[in-house]
């Protein structure tokens, strides 16, 4: 019996931000997938689109 294990978690996350802080350092975004995930994302200033400056946290 072959199992192949492919777990649900491996889609392309769609991030839509649920929470938006402005800091020195430039907007912080905490953003969150319909699958659960969360991860916080930085924009800096003059930044066209924010980066993550945490891992993923799959739920
Ligand atoms: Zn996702």
């Amino acid at each position: 019996m072959i199992q192949i294990n492919q777990p649900l978690t491996q889609h392309e996350h769609g991030w839509h931000v649920e929470s938006r802080h402005g800091t020195t350092m430039g907007t912080v975004l905490y953003v969150r997938c319909s699958c659960g995930a969360r991860r916080v994302d930085l924009q800096g200033p003059g930044e066209p689109a924010p980066s993550g400056i945490s891992a993923t946290i799959e739920s």
